[in-house]
């Protein structure tokens, strides 16, 4: 396993944990660069675009850190526009009876990320967007990651799938996400992780929209920066942004 950046001394919690956070995006953004130009050289193909909005309606799972990063540079509107997702979530989450359930859901009512311009199909928190956003490329058409798509295969166009994705060395043969370019995250995670044990002593995990949101209330981040953990959990059940199957505090 790849180390972790250091964290530097002498500078707020949240800044140290959201620059360790920064550099770990950046290297990742590096090794991925270097792996897309090694595969493309060999004839492989990434079909990821800019204005390919698909995987903009995925749920989106992500550290308290990495939201923090995030919510540092959006708008009040873009906030707001946050808050708004952030209860729609918890509400699919509390009635789903199952997670294909609530990712369906997720995808077909919910719908895009409020972060995505509906104008230009960019995102629009790009440098800050969490890891999930970072390392979902797709190694066959744009057109399977669309909500539906995978859903709807008749008995030949699954086989054909199959075939496709077995075929291709960059997926991990179930599905045509490139698993190596997944893998060369691990060290954001990684760093995400013993960023907040060091500088909160607990990991918060869960849901991008919900966590983002968090972040922006007062008692429920002098919880988090107090190292209790517990309390901020209360806090956040006492908005009513806390779902046990969306979020953990280890
Ligand atoms: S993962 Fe799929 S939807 Fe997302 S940018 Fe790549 S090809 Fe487009
Ligand atoms: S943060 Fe950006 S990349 Fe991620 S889902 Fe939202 S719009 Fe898409």
């Amino acid at each position: 396993m790849t180390s972790s950046p250091p964290l530097s001394p002498g500078r707020s919690g949240d800044d140290r944990l959201t620059g360790a956070v920064a550099r770990a995006y950046a290297a990742y953004g590096q090794k991925a660069g270097r792996w897309i130009e090694g595969f493309t050289r060999q004839g492989g193909a990434v079909h990821c675009r800019s204005g390919c909005v698909h995987c903009c309606d995925f749920p989106v799972r992500c550290s308290l850190a990495e939201a923090l990063l995030t919510a540092s540079q959006l708008s009040g509107s873009q906030l707001e526009a946050m808050r708004a997702r952030a209860h729609e979530v918890i509400a699919n989450a509390k009635s789903a009876r199952s997670w294909d359930e609530y990712f369906q859901r997720h995808r077909r009512e919910i719908g895009y990320c409020p972060l995505l311009s509906r104008e230009t199909g960019a995102c629009t928190a790009y440098e800050v967007r969490p890891t999930r956003c970072r390392d979902t490329f797709s190694a066959l058409s744009a057109d399977y990651c669309r909500v539906g798509t995978l859903e709807n295969l008749n008995r030949r166009e699954q086989a054909e799938y199959t075939r496709e994705v077995r075929a291709n060395p960059a997926t991990d043969g179930l599905s045509h996400y490139i698993a190596p370019l997944e893998d060369l995250s691990e060290p954001v995670w990684d760093t995400a992780a013993r960023a907040m044990r060091q500088e909160w002593g607990f990991e918060l995990w869960g849901d991008f929209w919900v966590l983002t949101t968090l972040t922006q209330d007062a008692a429920f981040m002098s919880a988090v920066r107090g190292r209790q953990g517990t309390k901020a959990v209360r806090r956040a059940r006492a908005l009513g942004l806390w779902n046990d199957e969306l979020m953990e505090l280890a």
